[in-house]
Formats: C-alpha cells, sequence, structure tokens
C-alpha cells in the first residue's frame, strides 16, 4: 500500500517546478497516489509552447494510467503510414509492427493534461518561477519565499534553474540542425493526388539540406517540422522564406503559403542535455531539465512523462524519499540515456534520410510499457 504520510505523520507533499508535459505528468500521478501536490509555472498561464507532437506506445501508456488517454485521442491521428521520401521520391513505409503511436498539437495533449491536473486537485501556481532547491527539501520562488516538501521536482526544461542551483554535473551541447515548427490549415484537397494522411518525412540534401516533417494532427491541423541548417540564412529565417521552401517542395505550396503568413515562427537549434545524476537528496529531475534529446526519434516528451510518472511509482511506498529516487534514477535512466545517444547521432548523420531507420534499438523507448515496467512490444 501507497505510504503517503511523512514521519510526523502529515501526509506527503511535492513542489513541482514546471508545467511542461513532465511536470504534469508527475502532479497528476502523485496525487493520484495520494500527494498533496502544488505545481509552479512562471508564465501567467498553463500553456504549450511548439507545434505538433507525436507519442508512441510509452507515451500513450502513461496517459492511460493518468486518465487523460481518450481526451487525447479524440483530435488526435494515428497516419497510417510513417513515409520516408528523398528529393520526392519515397524510399521507405514503416508501420512499427503494430506499435502504437499518434500524432497531434502540442495544445491538444497540454490542455489534456491541464484539465486532469484541475480534475485531481493539484494546487496549481501561476506565475510563480521556482530559483533554486535544495536537496534537504526547500524551493526558492524568486519572490524570496522558501517551500518545505518531501519531494522536490524539477521539471522546469532546458533551461532548469532547479537543475543549475544545485550544480550538477553537465554536458550541453546544440546540434548543426535546427527546425521552424508550425500548426497550418490541413488543405488536403488543394494538394493534388498522394497519400495525404500519412506522416511523410520529406528530405531533399540538394542544392540545400531542406526537410520537411509532413504531419496531419487530425482534419483541420497540420503539423510541419521544416529543418535546415542554422548555418543556412535563407532556410532558418523566419517567418519562413516561402521562396526557397516552395521551390524544394512545391506540391506543399497551398500549405507553404500559409506557413509563411506565421509571424511568430520560431527556428529552434536542437538541444542535447545529459548530467552526472539526476537526483541529490530529496530533488528530482525530469524531462528536459534532465535529459533534452535531439528530436529524431520524437522521444523527448515520451521519455519525460515515462519517467515522471514513474516516479510516482517508485516514491509511492519508500520509507525513504532519497533511496527511492535513487532507485528510480537506476530503474529508467538506461532506456533514456540509450534513446538520447540514438537520437544524437541520427541527428549528426541526418540518419532518418535513408528510411526503414525505425530499428528495435531505435524504438526501444517507444516499446516500454511504464505501467507494466516492461520493455517490448507487441507482448
Ligand atoms: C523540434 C523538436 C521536436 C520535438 N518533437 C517531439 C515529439 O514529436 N515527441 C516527443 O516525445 N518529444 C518531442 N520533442 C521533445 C519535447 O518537446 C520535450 O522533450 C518536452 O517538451 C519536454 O517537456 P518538459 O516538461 O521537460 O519541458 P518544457 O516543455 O520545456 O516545460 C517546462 C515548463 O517549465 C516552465 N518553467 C521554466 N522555468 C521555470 C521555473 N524556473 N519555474 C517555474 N516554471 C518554469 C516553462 O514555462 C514550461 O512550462 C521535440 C523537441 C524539439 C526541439
Amino acid at each position: 500500500m501507497a505510504n503517503t504520510t511523512s514521519t510526523s505523520g502529515r501526509t506527503r507533499r511535492a513542489e513541482i517546478a514546471g508545467g511542461g508535459f513532465a511536470g504534469l505528468t508527475a502532479a497528476i500521478a502523485l496525487r493520484q497516489s495520494g500527494w498533496d501536490v502544488r505545481l509552479h509555472e512562471k508564465s501567467p498561464e498553463l500553456r504549450a509552447f511548439g507545434a505538433g507532437i507525436y507519442l508512441w506506445h510509452n507515451g500513450l501508456r502513461v496517459l492511460e494510467g493518468v486518465g487523460a488517454l481518450e481526451d487525447v485521442l479524440t483530435g488526435s491521428h494515428t497516419p497510417p503510414t510513417y513515409q520516408t521520401w528523398m528529393h520526392n521520391k519515397s524510399v521507405s513505409r514503416e508501420t512499427f509492427n503494430g506499435l502504437p503511436w499518434r500524432v497531434m498539437t502540442r495544445s491538444h495533449l497540454h490542455d489534456a493534461l491541464v484539465r486532469r491536473v484541475r480534475e485531481v486537485g493539484v494546487d496549481i501556481r501561476v506565475n510563480s518561477e521556482a530559483v533554486a532547491a535544495d536537496p534537504q527539501g526547500r524551493l526558492t520562488l524568486q519572490t524570496g519565499e522558501v517551500l518545505e516538501a518531501d519531494l522536490i521536482i524539477g521539471a522546469d526544461g532546458v533551461g532548469s534553474k532547479v537543475r543549475d542551483s544545485i550544480g550538477f554535473k553537465q554536458e550541453r551541447w546544440s546540434a548543426t540542425d535546427g527546425i521552424i515548427r508550425l500548426i497550418v490549415p490541413r488543405k488536403k484537397e488543394e494538394l493534388g493526388d498522394g497519400e495525404w494522411d500519412n506522416t511523410i518525412d520529406m528530405w531533399n540534401t540538394s542544392p540545400r539540406v531542406q526537410r520537411i516533417l509532413y504531419s496531419p494532427c487530425n482534419d483541420k491541423e497540420l503539423y510541419l517540422g521544416m529543418m535546415a541548417p542554422a548555418a543556412d540564412p535563407r532556410g532558418s529565417r523566419v517567418p519562413i522564406d516561402l521562396e526557397v521552401w516552395v521551390e524544394m517542395f512545391p506540391f506543399l505550396e497551398p500549405c507553404l503559403v500559409e506557413a509563411a503568413k506565421l509571424q511568430s515562427a520560431r527556428y529552434d537549434k536542437y538541444e542535447t542535455t545529459k548530467l552526472d545524476s539526476w537526483t541529490r537528496g530529496k530533488v528530482a529531475l525530469v524531462g528536459d531539465a534532465a535529459h533534452a534529446m535531439c528530436p529524431a526519434l520524437a522521444q523527448g516528451a515520451g521519455c519525460s512523462m515515462v519517467n515522471a510518472f514513474s516516479i510516482a511509482q517508485d516514491v509511492a511506498s519508500a520509507a525513504s524519499i532519497e533511496e527511492a529516487l535513487v532507485g528510480w534514477e537506476k530503474r529508467v535512466r538506461p532506456i533514456t540515456d540509450r534513446c538520447q545517444a540514438i537520437s544524437a547521432d541520427y541527428a549528426a548523420h541526418r540518419s532518418l534520410s535513408k528510411g526503414n531507420m525505425f530499428t528495435p534499438a531505435a524504438l526501444e523507448a517507444a516499446c516500454y510499457d511504464p505501467l507494466r515496467q516492461v520493455s517490448s512490444w507487441p507482448q
């Protein structure tokens, strides 16, 4: 049975910094197992940043575990095939041996988690920025307020202040490529003949390196991931340079015209963060704060959610939070580390352009089932 009381007999309390996918998942999972949970988000509201997102079996199982799966399935899409094109010719069609996967807008996923966070009774504080934590279980806010807890979770993203205030040893680097991510109207009927419900990973290596990850999210919304090297001033320009993109992907012109209208478009480089440890005393880091990874395998959020959910599993019946966190890292980290390494390697060599690159090793994290704590698909 879950041990949700501290040695003094009161209900255990967690303070969580960050209201992204990792923080929301940890908050729901801990609350579901009886903890008092307060979530701090530095922005004025809980909202998603970015455009679209892929979730695989591992992330979908977490959603099941936190009671948000049905909500997410409505309004998201599983494409019939993941196709890879090189110079506008198909080189592979993958279906992952029936492994569940799903594409959606980030706001769709985030909204579902926020609804669930409210439903289970997490105490939410917006405009609440964490600036430091200490291993004894204290979280300091930007206002100077210091909060004590049995567990502090740093889910405050790649620039984590919780992490940096404690001084975890870390390596951080950016890949040579980056991406402009946008949601545009589907415009399917204007695209001409084609299997436009598929995910299509469209690569070009000449005359320039440009890639579009074409990802339908539902009947109305299309996620475009438009990749170009950071050194290419036209490919990385925002708002997008319509001419260079239409030249390379003429058949997508109706969607690209919509993309060019988006003044808020951003070019983001791929970041990787590797730490010596994810825990210190009563503090645990989850999500990009601990293990930001290149998006080649579309697993950053999936691993973040699995790891956040797993914390709640591991502290549930623990006499010592500190020991439970050490055990948690030992248990979940190897899969994330391997996924991060393959993602970095694929990004460095643009390996996905070859097609058929979702090998068993590349799908290891996706196949993990956090509810049953087994790593395989199909069963
Ligand atoms: C181009 C690209 C494509 C990707 N595609 C996918 C994909 O398809 N599938 C997938 O699984 N992953 C994908 N990822 C990875 C995924 O986006 C991240 O791994 C995931 O969003 C990490 O979630 P998080 O909650 O850890 O961090 P974040 O999403 O960064 O959330 C952190 C939250 O904390 C808040 N915050 C920050 N600092 C503080 C503070 N000091 N105090 C309080 N609040 C704070 C922020 O405002 C934010 O709300 C992609 C990443 C990139 C770059």
